[in-house]
């Protein structure tokens, strides 16, 4: 069981789906930044579709989604994609560079807040624009209106891994969150998925929620463990009623406190490996198959704005309003509010809105970052200042929660839920902001 020392867990810290941070993201950045990123990728790219909408709203929710409403709404949204697709490949085209895709994923939101028809006009635009064949594709989906023929579509176009957001399956729970969906509902979405011959499932679980006590956890994990999902995903409830409005109808003075938490998150990580399960950084779990257990085990593995991931690519091109894009020296931001990102790119303009420029320091940090969260060893002696910070991480190696060898860095496997601590010490922003962030347990 993973030791618990509160004082390492007291400052909240960022998730670090990428670094810089999106809180370092400024305004200002345009269509001529967007072109100026495309024009320089050079090696095959993934793809990563935003479609902010959803049946019903979730209270819990941190993402920019908003409720699905009127057909005519997703239909200027879906006109909005093609639109953006065109561009992006066009400039993509325009500069002789690399138009081959290695992924595609689909999040939101809940991509099947459209319909599998939709759906599969939006893969084929896709497609043709970039002039592919079809690549690795991933899916989120909401168990709540999922249907056989969504199922039987994701099969017959060969989606690669899909991901359900479960997060508790405890009714009283469910209830807190404004969520609900019957365990039979999971259960026959996952029927649904395996009857399509789906071979990755993952499902998103949460710890923290109001209400929640250790044997909801437990429970729920046993329930999901019992439908077998190559991948799971335990994330601790971030509650910044501040950021996120919808947050303000769950009732705060029902959260587990920060011991309850880290009991939670140890008790969930142990049940889970004894159910034969893979650790994959710090917070998701894989069955030793699974493509993301093998990246974990073998040293492949990445972290981006989707989490853990196995996908190697380098240049992460984000579409759809709030979609956020990778490129080695600058991530970007589109719109975020969907009337504007619309008039954006169907005016012709690529809708890149916020954005911060990495240099090369920034790419050091980067990696030793992404390394920690991976839990494996990372070279500090790329940074010139590497010896005051292996000082700063001291307290992490005298509670045997890292190895230090020189310069190079080697979190143990119980560093899990610290690894986000001893990460937040090579970020140079955090050192003078004082941003609100999550909880690092
Ligand atoms: S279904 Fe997912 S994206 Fe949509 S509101 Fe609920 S948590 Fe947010």
């Amino acid at each position: 069981m993973w030791p618990y020392f509160p004082e390492l867990l007291a400052v909240p810290v960022p998730r670090y789906t990428s670094y810089p941070t999106a809180a370092e993201f400024q305004d200002g950045f345009g269509d001529a930044d967007g072109a100026n990123a495309l024009a320089q990728v050079r090696s095959s790219a993934s793809l990563y579709i935003h479609i902010p909408y959803c049946e019903k709203i979730c209270w819990y929710c941190g993402c920019n989604t908003g409720a699905a409403g009127r057909t005519s709404r997703l239909n200027a949204y879906l006109t909005a994609l093609d639109a953006e697709l065109e561009l992006v490949a066009a400039r993509l085209a325009a500069q002789g560079a690399q138009r081959d895709l290695a992924r595609i994923s689909f999040g939101g939101g809940s991509p099947n807040a459209i319909t599998p028809l939709a759906f599969v006009r939006l893969l084929d635009r896709i497609v043709t624009a970039f002039g592919s064949i079809l690549p690795h594709i991933s899916v989120e989906l909401d168990p709540r209106g999922f249907t056989s023929h969504w199922a039987g579509m994701l099969g017959s176009i060969g989606v690669a891994q899909v991901s359900f957001g479960v997060q508790t399956l405890a009714d009283h729970v469910q209830a807190r969150i404004g969520r609900v969906q019957p365990r039979a509902t999971i259960a026959q979405g996952v029927e649904m998925l395996r009857a399509a011959a789906i071979p990755s499932i993952n499902f998103d679980l949460m710890y923290g929620l109001p209400g929640q006590t250790l044997g909801d956890l437990i429970e729920t994990l046993d329930g999901a463990c019992a439908m077998r999902p190559e991948r799971i995903a335990l994330f601790g409830y971030a509650h910044v009623p501040d950021m996120f409005a919808r947050q303000r109808r769950i009732d705060a003075s029902d959260l587990p406190d920060a011991a309850l938490r880290f009991q939670m998150a140890a008790e969930g990580n142990a049940f889970l490996l004894a159910a034969g399960y893979v650790p994959v950084g710090f917070d998701h779990f894989a069955l030793p198959h699974d493509p993301l257990a093998k990246a974990a085990t073998s040293g492949q593995l990445r972290r981006n704005f989707q989490g853990f991931t196995d996908d190697s690519a380098d240049v992460l091109i984000g579409v759809g309003a709030s979609a956020i894009s990778i490129f080695p020296d600058i991530l970007l931001q589109n719109e975020k509010n969907a009337g504007r990102y619309r008039m954006r790119v169907t005016g012709g303009q690529l809708a890149s809105a916020r954005g911060v420029r990495r240099d090369a320091d920034d790419a050091i940090r980067a990696k030793i970052i992404e390394d920690i969260l991976c839990l494996r060893a990372s070279d500090l002696s790329r940074l010139d200042e590497w010896q005051a910070l292996a000082d700063a991480l001291h307290p992490f190696v005298e509670r045997g929660l890292a190895q230090l060898d020189g310069a190079v860095l080697s979190p143990t496997r119980d560093s899990a839920p610290y690894a986000r601590g001893m990460a937040v010490l090579f970020d140079r922003h955090r050192r003078t902001s004082a941003r609100q962030f999550s909880q690092a347990v």
